[in-house]
């Protein structure tokens, strides 16, 4: 019996080669680990504090599925004050990661063979949950325009032109998923644009998702979140993550805000599933988004240094001259520019993995073909590193 073939799954790029470099790790090998996208910071002792409180209080047991009511409330007021968003708290649910709340959106949404429009250069599990649930991935292609005329200011690369998007509402698309800051290519939408493609959206009568997880890891350029529309607001759902803001990866906690009649059927998908989010992981949310206003920028200063780093030194030993991604956690770079012939990205990174020890995610897991994603959430010194092994192993070949 193929027990896989009527969900079509795919390993996930970036879990699996960081699984592969966290083995490695742990069997002594020396690795620099520029995969999976993750800012490398401890978790703040005032969180840690709070949660130990909250399980000597008792706060063990079952969570209400869509969340404890303070920290539905603080996330709400939380993007409702930061993003100029009006969201009620009954139109927020708590989810184990921004992750598994796309997957429950997705499979709230979609019907067998409904499309669902793709921006690629994509996060590499938008295609695979689509198809989980029946959907049919339409992919939308963008385009390197070339570096932005001001180094460190928005580059005009890998957004999505209207014209592509209407191209795609002839084809019937139901479904937008929107990443905006974009893993990988850090692309960073204005308010201009923004406005243009939930226009066509609300007119096609495509549902938007917003994944925004990146938000508070912008570095040039204002971040507008598509839950400020609110004219839009009955077509848009947004996803929000404490993982890459406040560096709490591993505590799985994430947030859907949208239509209450959606937030509703989250709530009833949670109840059958995962019966909502660990307690203390909430308690530890909870703690993070009340003291948001320092932690965010603690994390994306340390993150922005690390960018800097990373790409002037790149750019140093291999003599080019790219712009720093505007935000995210990611440089997505053509592998031409290490000197390198092949566009095999799978094989390149195979290679950097095993002959260099560096750990990299092939373009092609992200819809595009010969380029490279390296994190850049790494201690500044791992990233050098990094880069030095590359550039000894590029010489040899
Ligand atoms: N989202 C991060 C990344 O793209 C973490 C790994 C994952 O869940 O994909 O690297």
């Amino acid at each position: 019996m193929d027990l896989r073939s009527h969900l079509q799954l795919e390993q996930s790029a970036t879990v699996a080669i960081n699984t592969l470099a966290m083995e490695k790790k742990k069997k002594g090998e020396r690795i620099y680990n520029l995969s999976a996208g993750e800012p490398m910071i401890d978790t703040p002792d005032i969180v840690i504090e709070a949660v130990m409180k909250a399980m000597r209080d008792g706060k063990t047991h079952y969570p209400p599925v869509a969340g404890i009511p303070e920290l539905r409330e603080q996330a709400t007021d939380w993007l409702n004050a930061t993003y100029y968003a009006n969201y009620e708290v009954s139109e927020c649910v708590i989810t184990p990661g921004g992750k598994f709340g796309i997957y429950l959106l997705l499979q709230a949404l979609i019907q067998p063979g409904d499309k669902v429009g793709i921006i690629a250069p994509y996060w590499v599990s938008y295609p695979s949950m689509v198809k989980i649930f029946g959907g049919e991935p339409i992919i939308l292609e963008t385009e390197e325009i070339g570096n932005p005329e001001k180094p460190g200011g928005i580059g005009a690369s890998w957004k999505l032109e209207i014209a592509e998007l209407e191209k795609a509402v002839e084809q019937n698309l139901r479904i937008l998923i929107l990443n905006n800051a974009s893993n990988p290519t850090g692309a960073l939408y204005s308010k201009q644009e923004l406005e243009n493609i939930l226009r066509v959206a609300h007119e096609h009568h495509i549902f938007v998702i917003s994944d925004e997880v990146y938000s508070g890891l912008v570095y040039d350029g204002e971040f507008i979140s598509c839950g400020s529309f609110e004219e839009h607001k009955e077509n848009v759902i947004v996803i929000q993550s404490c993982s890459k803001h406040f560096a709490m990866t591993g505590w799985r906690v994430g947030f859907a805000f949208g239509p209450e009649e959606i937030i509703k059927i989250l709530t009833i998908l949670l109840g059958q599933t995962t019966s909502g989010v660990a307690t203390a992981s909430q308690y530890a949310a909870l703690c993070a988004l009340q003291n948001a206003s320092t932690i965010i920028p603690h994390v994306r200063d340390a993150m922005q240094k690390r960018r800097n780093v990373f790409m002037n030194i790149y750019n140093e030993l291999f003599k080019t001259n790219f712009s720093y991604p505007a935000s995210a956690l990611y440089c997505f770079l053509p592998i031409v520019s290490l000197g390198i012939k092949s566009s095999d990205s799978k094989q390149v990174c195979t290679e950097l993995l095993d002959k260099a020890g560096v750990a990299t995610v092939p373009g092609i897991a992200f819809g595009k073909e010969g380029y490279i994603r390296y994190a850049f959430g790494e201690s500044e010194d791992e990233l050098k590193e990094g880069l030095l092994k590359i550039k000894e192993y590029k010489e040899t070949v």
